[in-house]
């Protein structure tokens, strides 16, 4: 057993994407990229101004987005005829493959808006693939509590409670976990897995070194390992994320995301002429 540690804490850069709503990047900015994981978003506000141009029709090729509400409702319309309301609770899998058009946009004037969306890489081998499309509404997410802590598993497995997204390539876990104040989490990950924590709110800390005491909106990387020990100081709400490295080199141009920089002009040309979409 090898313990997983802290490599690096990150507090989230703000940015603004789509058609002006306001987040915080992660993934993306720094790291880069942590293999598989292409970029992570943390998008919420109360004030509707921060998220009301929403994110207009765009396209996508060679990647996967993972988009998981807390809090308020999104509207998505894509080019398969996939067309439904985001509620707080539920997930949207996305496999862009070959391309997919979709707008992303708020379906309320006010109140409070917050989720996640995640990149999440495909191989060479699947990025020209038929596009894909998983709608997880939030009571098909699985779900395990203790009097520790309540654990909603997107992906992966919780001792016996496994996630509906199964058969990837990237063996993806992706958990949310709240956990009360002084109780500690333990999780297995596979030491061929990059890993990270996403802690929501609360006091954390990870691993053996305990100076480290980690709060708010942050992004923590880890080492390779594959005994994950979390221990809350107060009440806490975090994401834990892991997939296995695809090890391929990776050519972006913004929303498309392939292996060479020529693949990124073919794309580009392909939306321009109408031919983007399979
Ligand atoms: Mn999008």
């Amino acid at each position: 057993m090898t313990d997983i540690e802290i490599k690096q804490i990150i507090k989230p850069f703000p940015a603004t994407d789509g058609a002006g709503v306001k987040l915080k990047r992660s993934i993306g900015v720094e790291p880069d990229y942590f293999d598989p994981f292409l970029m992570l978003d943390e998008f919420g506000s109360e004030d509707s101004k921060d998220y009301i141009a929403g994110f207009p029709s765009h396209p996508h090729r060679g990647i996967e987005t993972v988009t998981y509400m807390l809090a308020g409702e999104f509207e998505h319309k894509d080019s398969t005829g996939g067309e439904g309301k985001m509620m707080a609770g539920d997930v949207q899998w996305m496999k862009t493959g070959s391309g997919i058009i979709h707008s992303e946009m708020p379906a309320m004037k006010e109140g409070k808006l917050h989720g996640f969306q995640l990149w999440i890489n495909m191989p060479a081998s699947l990025k020209m693939s038929k596009p894909e499309y998983h709608y997880l509404d939030a009571d098909e997410i699985s779900k395990y509590s203790d009097s520790d802590k309540a654990i909603k598993v997107i992906a992966g497995r919780y001792k016996d409670t496994e996630g509906p997204i199964n058969k990837h390539n990237v063996e993806p876990i992706y958990l949310d976990v709240e956990l009360q104040k002084e109780k500690e989490f333990q999780f297995s990950i596979p030491e061929t897995h990059n890993s990270f924590i996403y802690l929501i709110n609360g006091t954390i800390k990870i691993g053996n070194n305990t100076n480290d005491i980690i709060e708010g909106s942050t992004l923590i990387l880890l080492t390779k390992g594959d005994m994950l020990k979390v221990s809350a100081v107060k009440d806490a709400k975090f994401l834990v994320i892991a997939g296995k490295p695809i090890g391929e080199t990776i050519a972006r141009g913004g929303p498309f995301v392939m292996n060479t920089k020529s693949e990124i002009i073919q794309a580009i040309n392909d939306y321009n002429n109408g031919k983007f979409v399979r």
